[in-house]
């Protein structure tokens, strides 16, 4: 049985996921690699099938019965990602690939359209790689700088650094709504706050963070919102763009094609309204139905009760790694998601992986696409644990057996 909380039980979660009854080199499968991606509920493998099964096609265009359909869930997709997020319309979502894409797309669009020589975009070392790189290509063609925010010993944002190096200068503010390297949740709200005091845009990178805790975009007032379905129970190639209204109005197309025209003539082309003129092509249909999919799962517990379950696992976890001879943890905000990175004295990460792999233990060893956060700690790889809310604390238990062993077995 895992640890319970309120009125969510780990094992109501888990009946869900086939995978999880999986053996892996002989033992069941104990998936702490969730901040790379998570499992999918039956709902979603089902929802897929089904979609593929007696609705296919595309969507927007075609006057017959499966072309509504399609288009329906489509479009109920966006409505429910729209709820899930608190956005005040449907049209405020944009579908893209994931992360990665959608910041692209901000960077190429509002950022070619925004940014000058002079200009700021600040962004925290604690950034992953796709809320650092895309910045740092616009800035070159703009010739505007992508300027680091420090962070404290125990990982979170220096926040007299921050409100320092806000100036009129700065366009843009990236920030994670949670770590997928040191766990820390960024005081987002008080710091979009002062961000728009000097007029810049906000993008806050909700990769890590939809999957557990409930998020509200107008209540923390972004300017954008981004996330990744395949992080929170839905299929990979589907991800998210909250932007405001005013702010995705403004913004010129990145990409051209079918979709996001209005009319096209060689003469002249007009484009259509947002969220299609961000949206060129046919987009991930079956990723949407499945994004809804798991968007239904997940709402269907209690998001608070998910949360305190989390919280308390973690807890749990980081008080069990403690006991693991010659193991550091690193980072240690005081918000944060069950994220537990992690070195074990004289072991390579990527030999520590291996070793849990063989008793069905899978995490990740790595730079984890965040190099400049693991630099701060003088680190260039680490091992890490990310937990969802179907693991429990026989699993977190198992890691911590597996390490010891891994530990007892080292020569001294
Ligand atoms: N941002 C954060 C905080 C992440 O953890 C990740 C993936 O690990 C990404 C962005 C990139 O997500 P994707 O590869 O799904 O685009």
């Amino acid at each position: 049985m895992g640890r319970q909380s309120g009125g969510f039980s780990p094992e109501t979660a888990r009946k869900d996921f086939p995978i999880l009854q999986r053996l892996v080199n002989g033992h069941p499968l104990v998936w702490l690699d969730n901040a790379a991606t998570t499992q999918k509920p039956r709902q979603v493998i089902e929802a897929l099938a089904a979609y593929y099964s007696a609705t296919n096609s595309n969507i927007h265009r075609g006057a017959h019965t499966l072309a509504r359909e399609a288009t329906e869930a489509y479009e109920a997709g966006r409505a429910a990602v729209a709820e899930f997020l608190g956005a005040a319309s449907p049209e405020n979502i944009v579908f893209v690939r994931g992360t990665t894409e959608a910041i692209n797309l901000v960077a190429q669009s509002w950022g070619r359209a925004n940014l000058g020589p002079g200009d700021d975009i600040l962004v925290p070392v604690l950034e992953h790689h796709s809320d650092i790189v895309p910045w740092q290509l616009i800035a070159k063609e703009t010739r505007a700088r992508v300027v680091p925010v420090p962070l404290g010993p125990d990982g979170q944002i220096d926040r007299t650094a921050y409100a320092d190096l806000l100036s009129s200068r700065t366009q843009l503010v990236a920030i994670s709504h949670a770590s997928n390297v040191l766990g820390t949740v960024p005081p987002v709200r008080e710091m979009t706050a002062l961000a728009h005091r000097y007029g810049a845009k906000v993008l806050v990178d909700g990769a890590q963070a939809v999957a557990h805790f409930p998020v509200d975009v107008q209540e923390m007032d972004a300017d954008f919102y981004v996330f990744s379905g395949h992080k929170i129970f839905a299929p990979t190639g589907i991800g998210v763009l909250y932007g405001k209204p005013e702010v995705l109005e403004s913004m010129p197309p990145w990409q051209g094609g079918g979709n996001m025209i209005d009319s096209v003539s060689f003469a002249h082309t007009t484009y259509a309204p947002v969220p299609q003129r961000l949206e060129a092509g046919t987009g991930h249909i079956s990723g949407v139905v499945g994004l809804l999919a798991a968007l239904n799962w997940l709402t269907s517990f209690d998001r608070g009760a998910v949360a305190a379950y989390e919280q308390g696992l973690m807890s749990y976890a980081q008080q069990a790694l403690s006991m693991v001879p010659g193991l550091e943890t690193v980072g240690a905000a005081p918000d944060r998601i069950a994220v537990l990175t992690f070195t074990l004295a004289g072991q390579d990460p990527a030999t520590v992986a291996d070793w849990l792999d063989r008793d069905g233990i899978a995490i990740r060893a790595g730079h984890h696409c965040a190099q400049p956060a693991l630099a701060h700690y003088g680190l260039e790889t680490a091992a890490r644990a990310s937990l969802a809310l179907y693991n429990t604390s026989e699993e977190v238990d198992q890691l911590v057996a597996s390490l010891r062993r891994l530990t007892d077995s080292a020569p001294s």
